[in-house]
């Protein structure tokens, strides 16, 4: 009966023994069990999709190609093998190598081993380009690791921006409002200054008129102190007269017609009433004199 390899456990069995999933690889039974959590094919990497694994059924006849015909199969798949081939496909291929090698010719042998020479040539430039490609790679990573460092100290300082913009901002706000207040209490020193100066011009005027007020209680003063004079002249002269006994005599050179005495009887009244007149003159001329008081 024809056995078939499971490509993951590398055991044979019989065609009932396996399943095969949509990419069409099929496995053993035991090791779709063990692999039933992975996702993708063991060979290709496919993904499984939703579907189980499924029973195929095939009548198999005696196999009647030649080991020559073989060999030439496994030459053309060695052929086909490049970079894109799985890893499996090359542990294959030295498999069916070592079992073709056995039945065949000395030609074919060499053919076969030209072919894997051939594949040994294309497969390890292939290799030390992945070697490259992996070191590129890990070049990569760190550059990969060297930006998302970067990037975190930029968010740091974009953040430390940030608060200063805020910063920045509550400051402007303060100048704002002391410049806002600074005009405010220049407009009231201005105000206060214009009052100022209107309350000077006040004062001036009030000033002029207390010195004309001045000057005219001077000239009243004058005036009182004038008449003051005149009343203690004739009180010296009605003291005289009275102590001689005498009639006055009339002067007609006297000035003040107050001290003129009538020649009449009753010459002690006519004096008298004309004392006492010069007297209410005086008397409705009271003018206080005030202290003079500076303004400022
Ligand atoms: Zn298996
Ligand atoms: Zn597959």
């Amino acid at each position: 009966m024809t056995k078939i390899r499971c490509d993951i456990c590398h055991d044979c069995f019989s065609l009932d023994q396996f399943r095969f999933l949509f990419c069409g690889h099929g496995f053993c039974m035991s090791c779709l069990t063990k692999t039933r959590n992975q996702r993708v094919c063991a060979v290709c990497r496919s993904r499984k999709g939703g579907d189980e694994p499924r029973q195929i059924y095939a009548s198999f006849v005696e196999d009647d190609t030649t080991p020559e015909e073989k060999a030439r199969a496994v030459t053309a798949g060695l052929d086909k093998i490049d970079v894109t081939s799985p890893a499996t496909s090359i542990e294959r291929a030295g498999r069916k190598i070592k079992n073709v090698s056995r039945h065949v010719d000395e030609e074919t042998a060499r053919e076969l081993v030209e072919a894997a020479r051939n594949l040994e040539e294309r497969v390890l430039p292939l290799y030390s380009e992945l070697e490259l490609e992996q070191a590129e790679k890990t070049a990569l990573r760190e550059q990969v690791e060297d930006l998302k460092r970067r990037l975190g100290e930029m968010e740091t300082l974009d953040k430390q921006v940030i608060q200063l913009q805020k910063k920045i901002q509550d400051e402007r706000l303060k100048h704002e409002k002391a410049t806002a207040l600074g005009n405010e209490e220049r407009k009231h020193a201005i105000r206060e200054m214009d009052e100022n100066a209107r309350l000077n011009k006040v004062v001036q005027r009030q000033q002029r008129k207390l010195e004309a007020k001045e000057e005219e209680i001077q000239q009243v003063q004058n005036e009182v102190s004038e008449k003051e004079k005149k009343i203690g002249l004739l009180t010296r002269k009605l003291r005289a007269l009275s102590k001689q006994g005498k009639k006055p005599r009339l002067n007609p050179q006297d000035p003040d017609e107050s001290l003129q005495i009538e020649p009449v009887n009753d010459t002690h009244t006519t004096t008298r009433s004309s004392i006492q007149r010069t007297h209410n003159e005086v008397g409705n001329h009271e003018y206080p004199l005030p202290k003079r008081k500076r303004v400022q």
